[in-house]
């Protein structure tokens, strides 16, 4: 897109919000962050430089790190008054404009607005759909001519405040979009509630769409970061939700918060083994001797009540007995004579009043979300869910995965190794990343290297999967019909990546009678295949299962020089170990070929040399994965 230097976009969010109940609209929250981050996400690889019109919050507008400009006409003028300001300040031919509200705006808005002002040889484009028939003009999704200020000023001057006022004294495009969800705009909270509850919107429809967003798009020397980001982009989550007992959530995807129905503490009470006090007893210069008035149980709260220069025995966790809200601990009292329940005395200054009382409520308020939507259940979520009493959990459902390994020399367990030919590995190491996942898997074993095999593998995943992951064939090799029959099935690019090892990747959806289903297919060297997944395949199926699991590198000390040149991604297989001064220091295990799986098994992280870097010198730190605990 050459033509993007020429515009400017700007985000109106200059509304008072009145239908929302006077909240800021962009500020909402929305798919985890906000909707104008949204819109602005989809906005900004449009055009040469994006700001934000707003006229409240503008701090908080500011920290989007794009300018952000109030209207100039005063008093909440609407959305003309933003437009207004913007084309003042765009220092641009055209101006391009879309509401803080619609975080589904077309990727292509800019280039094919563009297009229709200048084929009509307007002042302005805006986009209209059809939708059962009617015509719908969205005028506050508009490129004009940023020298047309002074028109849009006389007008607002004299009053005018209707969007498309001004029209009949400027030329204006009207420019269709086929896709009338994508201007969708959020007016209510309840609307913004229930759409941010089921994001999984069918949505970017094709892979053109999501790498025209990319500046200097190649296919055949792609950034490992660029692949990523198109990746996520594309792919959408699973929809449907289960509710499971509470024990079979364990790895499963959280698919809506989970509120605490109770306070917890549900009741105030004690940190430690020791006595339950008034707290205005406390005497400040002289020892204070209280009488024991009897104990608290596990269990079993106090019954009677406690009177000053009283006192009772109580046990951690044991509930506050009425009156008192402060515990000394057991060890900073002397009992007064031989019977423990009779009297203590304890020292002065030992503890002020309130100490060692935990308040109900403290950890979790009743009415406050405990554990968040897309979280990844573990042992530690088992057990805070069992202590508010919750039995069962909405999960996402399961993603289903079907997999295959192509070759035609490749040979199953069990069959005997012909010459030239290997075992299929890949099917293992695959079945053993997705099985972290928690993906219900289907195992398609080993298909030929001939089309119709090939084509016949393809549909059956499409048609029983969400995902299909295959492995080899997508390299430019001479046999290997992998590339053509994915391409005929679906929406498949494939890619070249900046990356060792593991460069040829296809990505991508395939459809077949109506399903369809998103498709890795990864390189056939045993290492590669296992980096590609880790590093492309892993985060989108997380993704489609409605989590969010960025993986998480640490960062370790080098031992040794490594040889790297800048440009590309480098996954080294390496020893992670606690060096002399007990700091992470991390070794490269032998011989690094795409092929070696050894290493791969030898090493516990991989080391990860990103495309600016050069080569590493002994010392230096460096970003390390590392395989324990990775899903
Ligand atoms: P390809 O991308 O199909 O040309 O495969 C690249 C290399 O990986 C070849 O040497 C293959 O023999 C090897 N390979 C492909 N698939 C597998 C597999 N499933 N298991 C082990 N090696 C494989
Ligand atoms: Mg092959």
């Amino acid at each position: 897109m050459n033509n993007k230097e020429s515009i400017s976009g700007l985000i109106l969010a200059g509304g008072r919000g009145t239908r929302m109940g006077h909240v800021d609209k962009g500020l909402q929250p929305f798919g985890g962050s906000t909707m104008a981050a949204h819109v602005l996400a989809r906005l900004a690889p449009q055009v040469a430089s994006t700001a934000i019109n707003a006229n409240q919050n503008l701090d908080t507008y500011a920290a989007f790190g794009v300018p952000v400009w109030p209207d100039d006409t005063p008093g909440f003028a609407g959305p003309l008054a933003g437009l207004e300001a913007g084309m003042r300040r765009a220092g641009t031919t055209y101006l391009l404009t879309a509401p803080c509200d619609s975080p589904f705006l077309p990727l292509d808005l800019a280039a094919r607005l563009l297009d229709g002002l200048t084929a009509a040889g307007a002042d302005l484009a805006v986009a209209v759909t059809e939708e059962d028939g009617r015509r719908q003009v969205h005028p506050v999704f508009c490129l004009v001519k940023a020298s047309l200020e002074p028109v849009l000023s006389a007008y607002l001057a004299s009053g005018g405040r209707r969007m498309d006022g001004w029209y009949s004294q400027i030329k204006v495009a009207e420019v269709l979009f086929e896709d009338a969800d994508a201007f969708r705009n959020i007016n209510t909270l309840d609307e913004l509630h229930s759409l941010d509850r089921a994001p999984a919107q069918a949505r970017p429809a094709r892979l053109a769409d999501v790498v025209s967003c990319l500046s200097g798009y190649d296919p055949d020397a792609l950034p490992v970061a660029d692949a990523q980001r198109i990746i996520r982009e594309f792919v959408t989550p699973v929809r449907a939700v289960e509710q499971v007992a509470l024990r079979a959530a364990l790895g499963r995807v959280l698919a809506d918060d989970i509120v605490s129905p109770i306070d917890v503490p549900a009741y105030d009470n004690s940190a430690m083994d020791g006595y339950a006090l008034r707290g205005a007893d406390l005497l400040p210069g002289a020892p204070t001797r209280l009488a024991v008035a009897g104990t608290t149980y596990a269990g079993r709260a106090f019954a009677g009540s406690v009177a000053p220069g009283q006192c009772v025995r109580i046990m951690t966790g044991g509930v506050m007995p009425a009156g008192c809200d402060s515990v000394v601990p057991q060890e900073f009292v002397t009992v007064d004579g031989n019977d423990e329940t009779s009297a203590i005395v304890l020292a002065p200054g030992v503890i002020r009043a309130g100490d060692n009382r935990r308040l109900a409520g403290e950890d979790l308020k009743a009415g406050s979300a405990a554990l968040a939507k897309g979280k990844i259940v573990r042992p530690a979520d088992l057990g805070l869910l069992a202590s508010l009493g919750v039995a069962e959990v909405p999960v996402q459902r399961r993603l289903r995965v079907a997999f295959f390994s192509t070759g035609d020399e490749l040979r199953s367990i069990g069959q005997p190794l012909d010459e030239g030919c290997v075992y299929d590995s890949n099917r293992y190491t695959i079945y053993g990343m997705l099985q972290r996942l928690g993906c219900d898997i289907i195992d398609m074993g080993v298909v030929r290297d001939d089309p119709q095999a090939l084509e016949q593998a393809l549909r059956d995943a499409c048609e029983n999967a969400d995902a299909i992951i295959t492995s080899g064939g997508v390299s430019v090799g001479a046999a290997d019909y992998t590339r053509q029959i994915m391409a005929r099935l679906g929406d498949v690019t494939f890619w070249k990546i900046g990356m060792r090892p593991g460069r040829p990747l296809a990505f991508g959806r395939v459809d077949s009678n109506g399903r369809s289903a998103f498709l890795f297919g990864l390189p056939g060297n045993p290492v590669a295949v296992m980096v590609s997944f880790y590093f492309f395949a892993r985060e989108a199926l997380l993704r489609m299962m409605g989590a969010e699991a960025p993986l998480d590198m640490v960062r370790a000390r080098s031992t040794a020089a490594i040889r790297k040149k800048p440009g590309r991604t480098e996954y080294q297989r390496g020893i992670l170990t606690r060096g002399a001064d007990g700091m992470p220091e991390v070794r490269i295990t032998g011989a690094q070929g795409s092929g070696i799986l050894r290493s791969m098994s030898e090493a516990n992280c991989m080391v990860v040399l990103h495309d600016a870097q050069g080569g590493v010198q002994a010392g230096e730190m460096v970003d390390v994965l590392l395989f324990e605990g990775l899903i």
